[in-house]
C-alpha cells in the first residue's frame, strides 16, 4: 500500500482543520477519532457551554425588561429540554465534521490511533484492527484535565458531566478550582437556578488574568449570587445522607454536584501513542515540544492544539489551549508542508473570554504581565453602569481597561469585564494586532451610544 501524505491522530479543532487544508492542497490524508469528530470544542467545550451560557443569562434578560414595562411571569426552565436540544445541536455539528472531511477526500477512520513504528521512510499507523503508512504524522489529541489526589474526588463530576451529559438538575452545586471553566459553569448553573459555592485555593478567580478583571468579577459574581470560597483547602468528599460533604479548614459545603475544575495543568492525551518509543520529547506535563512548524524532534511528526506547547510560547505563562489556536496551528503545519507557505501563527494578541456573568474579554498583556515584562505602562480604567440598566436597580457594571506603553504609545493590553465583553474584544483584538496606539484609539470617533465606545473616550490615566 502507498503511504499517505499525512496521517492525523485525534478529529478535534486542530486536527480536522489541518487534515481538511493539507487535502485541499491535493495531499492524501486519513484521519481517525477515537470518540466524537468535532473534539472537545464541539461536544464538550465551547459550543456546548455557550449554549447553556446563552439560557442561563434569560432571567436577568426577564429582569431587565420588566424595568422597560414588560410585564412577564418568572421564567422556569425545563431543563432536561435544554440538556436534549443542546445535544441535539452538538450532535448535528459532529456530523458537519464528519461530512467536511468526507466532501474534503480525507480518509475518516474511527478508533483510537497509535503508531507502532517505521516502516522504510513512513510511519505505521494502527487504528483498531485497520494499519495504514503515512509520510507524515499530525499528533492532534488534545488535552484532559488533570485530576489532582483528593480523598473522595470520584464523587465529583468533570465539566463534561455537566456540558456533554444528561443530569438530573443539581439544586445546590460546589465547583472546585475558579479557572475559567470553574467560573463559567459556576454562572451557568447559578443562572439557571442553583444554589452554587465555589471553592477556590487561591485569593480571586481566573489566576494569570488581568488583577482589576478578577477583583470586579469576583464582586459581580457574588452580588450575582454565588458564594465564593477563597483561601480555601478541600481536603476531601464524602458522602452523606443528604449530599456530597466538601471537607476542607473553612468548610463544610453540602451540594448535590460538586464539580471539580480544578484547573491544574491539562494532561495532554499524549501517552500510548507509541511517542515515546519514536523518542520524541514531551514536556513533564505531557505536551509535544515543536518547533515553528510544529514538527516535533522527531522527523515527519508534528503536533498541534492542546498537546502540544504551542512552538514555546505556552511557556510564557499565557494559556493557549484554545479552538482558534488549534486550529490556526493546523493550518500553518499544513500550509507550510503541502502549500510552501511558512505561515505563522501570532501569539502575541490572542483574544480570550470568559463565559461568566458577566462576560469576561481580554486581549493582550495584563497590567502585571506588562510591568513583569519591564514596560513602562499608563493604564486607563473606566467604571460604569450601563445605560441598559439605567431605568431599574441592578447591580451589573462594566469594567473597561487599557494597558499603554509610554514609550511608543502602543495599546499592550484590552480587558473588560461586562455585558457583550466577548464580542467587543473580538473587535479590538484586530486593533491591537495592527499594532494600533492610545492616539489611534482617542482619534477612533466613537460609535454613541455604546458601552463599547468608552474604549475609544478615556482619555486620561489612571495611574502611574
Ligand atoms: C468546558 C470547556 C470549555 C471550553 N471553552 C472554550 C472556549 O470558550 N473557547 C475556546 O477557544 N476554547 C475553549 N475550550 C478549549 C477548546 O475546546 C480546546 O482548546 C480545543 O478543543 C483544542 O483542540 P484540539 O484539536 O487540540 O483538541 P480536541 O478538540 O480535544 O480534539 C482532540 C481529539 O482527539 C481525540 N483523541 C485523543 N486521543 C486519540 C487517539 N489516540 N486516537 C484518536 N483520537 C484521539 C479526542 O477524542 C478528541 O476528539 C474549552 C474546553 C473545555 C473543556
Amino acid at each position: 500500500l502507498a503511504p499517505l501524505d499525512l496521517f492525523v491522530i485525534g478529529g478535534g479543532s486542530g486536527g480536522v482543520a489541518a487534515a481538511r487544508r493539507a487535502a485541499s492542497y491535493g495531499a492524501s490524508v486519513g484521519i481517525c477519532e477515537a470518540s466524537r469528530y468535532g473534539g472537545t470544542c464541539v461536544v464538550r467545550g465551547c459550543v456546548p457551554k455557550k449554549l447553556m451560557h446563552y439560557a442561563a443569562s434569560v432571567p436577568h434578560a426577564v429582569r431587565v425588561a420588566r424595568d422597560y414595562g414588560w410585564e412577564l411571569s418568572d421564567p422556569r426552565l425545563r431543563w432536561a429540554q435544554l440538556q436534549a436540544v443542546r445535544n441535539r445541536e452538538t450532535a448535528r455539528l459532529e456530523g458537519v465534521y464528519q461530512s467536511l472531511l468526507d466532501k474534503a477526500g480525507v480518509e475518516r477512520l474511527t478508533g483510537r490511533g497509535r503508531i507502532l513504528g517505521r516502516d522504510g521512510d513512513a510511519f505505521v499507523v494502527e487504528v483498531g484492527e485497520q494499519r495504514r503508512l503515512a509520510r507524515r504524522v499530525l499528533i492532534a489529541v488534545g488535552a484532559r484535565a488533570e485530576q489532582p489526589e483528593i480523598p473522595g474526588l470520584e464523587l465529583a463530576v468533570t465539566s463534561d458531566a455537566v456540558v456533554e451529559g444528561e443530569i438530573p438538575f443539581p439544586r445546590r452545586v460546589a465547583v472546585l478550582g475558579a479557572g475559567y471553566i470553574g467560573v463559567e459553569l459556576a454562572g451557568i448553573l447559578n443562572g439557571c437556578g442553583a444554589e452554587v459555592t465555589v471553592v477556590l485555593r487561591g485569593d480571586q478567580p481566573l489566576r494569570g488574568f488581568d488583577d482589576d478583571l478578577r477583583s470586579d468579577l469576583t464582586e459581580q459574581m457574588t452580588r450575582g449570587g454565588i458564594r465564593m470560597l477563597p483561601l480555601t483547602r478541600v481536603d476531601g468528599l464524602e458522602r452523606t445522607a443528604s449530599g456530597i460533604a466538601v471537607r476542607g479548614p473553612h468548610v463544610p459545603v453540602e451540594a448535590d454536584l460538586v464539580i471539580a475544575a480544578l484547573g491544574r495543568k491539562p494532561k495532554p492525551n499524549t501517552a500510548s501513542l507509541g511517542l515515546a518509543e519514536l523518542g520524541v520529547r514531551l514536556t513533564a506535563n505531557g505536551a509535544a515540544y515543536v518547533d515553528v512548524g510544529y514538527e516535533t524532534n522527531v522527523k515527519g511528526i508534528f503536533a498541534v492544539g492542546d498537546c502540544c506547547d504551542h512552538g514555546g510560547n505556552a511557556l510564557d505563562g499565557a494559556g493557549f489551549d484554545l479552538t482558534p489556536i488549534a486550529i490556526a496551528e493546523g493550518r500553518a503545519f499544513a500550509e507550510r508542508q503541502f502549500n510552501q507557505n511558512p505561515q505563522v501563527v501570532r501569539y502575541d494578541t490572542v483574544p480570550t473570554a470568559v463565559f461568566s456573568e458577566p462576560e469576561l474579554g481580554t486581549v493582550g498583556l495584563s497590567e502585571a504581565r506588562a510591568r513583569a515584562l519591564g514596560y513602562d505602562v499608563a493604564i486607563y480604567r473606566t467604571r460604569f453602569k450601563p445605560m441598559r440598566y439605567t431605568l431599574g436597580d441592578h447591580h451589573r457594571r462594566t469594567l473597561m481597561k487599557l494597558v499603554v506603553d509610554r514609550d511608543g504609545d502602543r495599546v499592550l493590553g484590552c480587558h473588560m469585564v461586562g455585558d457583550d465583553a466577548a464580542e467587543i474584544i473580538q473587535g479590538l483584538a484586530v486593533a491591537l494586532t495592527a499594532g494600533a496606539t492610545k492616539a489611534q484609539f482617542d482619534e477612533t470617533v466613537a460609535l454613541h451610544p455604546t458601552a463599547a465606545e468608552e474604549f475609544v473616550t478615556m482619555y486620561q490615566p489612571a495611574a502611574s
